[in-house]
């Protein structure tokens, strides 16, 4: 309760990019022409999609988001911002992928590669 400062808001003009995205996407999946799969941010979290898809909010064993249905377990998520490759395996049968994951993993990339793309720092002379 006594978390309130903004502290982490406006920290640089990244999240600038990112509060725009996100007001974009709500309101082109309210006006229906944005399928909520294929979002580059979230609106629960107010992050890019692959910043927050470890989050077990992520996981929804109904749509098969990240939800293996052979062994019923959650699929982890890697992360590699480096090499701009995300994956989801499932660690009982190696696969599990879902055409719900499928499409979350598709959204992870492209918001990773956005991020990327953009975040590059300029060289200040
Ligand atoms: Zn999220
Ligand atoms: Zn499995």
């Amino acid at each position: 309760m006594s978390q309130r400062e903004p502290r982490s808001q406006a920290r640089s003009s990244t999240d600038h990019t990112l509060a725009h995205w996100l007001a974009a996407e709500d309101e082109g999946e309210d006006a229906g022409r944005l399928d909520p799969d294929n979002r580059l941010t979230c609106h629960v979290h107010g992050r890019w999609i692959h910043q927050c898809v470890s989050s077990p909010l992520h996981v929804n064993p109904v749509t098969r988001h990240r939800w293996c249905r052979a062994c019923e377990t959650e699929l982890p998520v890697a992360v590699d911002e480096l090499a701009r490759t995300v994956t989801m395996r499932c660690p009982r049968c190696n696969q599990g992928i879902s055409a719900a994951t499928a499409r979350l993993l598709a959204a992870c990339r492209a918001s990773l590669s956005h991020v990327s793309g953009k975040a590059r720092p300029r060289l200040v002379a």
